[in-house]
């Protein structure tokens, strides 16, 4: 199966690192927004594994330093590959509480097996998680260290990306990320119904959140493990129309 290692730029200064449509390795888009001195990164990566791809692919275009990585929410795909990065850490409080209690557990193969049997609705994903991350003795998550409520604002060299937290039923955490000079909108998983052991028949996509959050001044619209959209084809979604993303995050 092809993965790509490529960057993908949907804007001036707007990247992303593509999704893998391959579900069964759960791996997310990761946003880049880069600025003359600064890249950000919407998301760390599911594994230090996908986190390197990145920080290769970021090479080759001669992207700054990435000065800070902001979780659009605490699941571990977009959570996991934050050690690579030596930067600022940025969250919404309730990604912060949810991702602090996830690094006091002991992670290792053994320690996962025994998730799954505690757990078994939860196998798919933490199959997934054993399979991109290879080496639990290194492996660290790194825990927000600039937190909001609402809104947080950033200006790397003057360029506004916004935060703001919309929560949801995919994860009560859940934030966007704006860059109004870009006309782009990061949405993380906000919109998805829960994740797959949590769902229950009839859970869909959050149309009247997916509603409220189109603007006349975004025009891209990308989510977690979707391709990124037009302003139209997320009013489709939205509207019901389209197809919906498929997920066990
Ligand atoms: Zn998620």
């Amino acid at each position: 199966m092809m993965i790509s290692n490529a960057l993908v730029q949907l804007a001036d200064n707007i990247w992303i690192f593509p999704h893998d449509p391959n579900p069964g390795r759960v791996q997310p888009n990761v946003g880049i927004i880069t600025t003359p001195n600064h890249t950000i990164l919407v998301d760390a990566g599911n594994s230090p594994r996908h986190a390197r791809r990145i920080m290769i692919a970021l090479d080759e275009i001669e992207a700054p330093p990435v000065s800070y990585v902001i979780y659009t929410h605490s699941h571990w795909d977009h959570v996991f590959g934050g050690m690579v990065f030596d930067s600022t850490t940025v969250a919404q409080e309730l990604c912060r509480k949810q991702v602090s209690e996830m690094a006091s557990r002991p992670w290792s193969n053994g320690y996962i097996q025994e998730e799954i049997m505690r757990n078994p609705s939860r196998e798919a994903s933490l199959q997934a998680m054993s399979t991109v991350i290879d080496d639990w003795r290194n492996f660290r998550i790194v825990q927000p260290q600039l937190v909001f409520s609402r809104v947080m604002r950033l200006y790397p060299d003057d360029m506004l990306i916004e935060i703001e937290h919309v929560g949801g039923l995919h994860a009560p955490d859940s934030a966007v990320v704006r860059i109004p000079q870009a006309r782009t909108l990061f949405l993380g998983d906000c919109f998805y119904p829960p994740p797959m052991h949590l769902r229950k028949e009839g859970d869909m996509l959050n149309q009247p959140m997916m509603r409220m959050l189109v603007r006349d001044d975004l025009d891209i619209y990308v989510d977690g493990h979707g391709d990124p959209m037009t302003r139209d084809e997320f009013l489709k979604l939205a509207n019901g129309e389209g197809n919906p993303v498929k997920t066990t995050e």
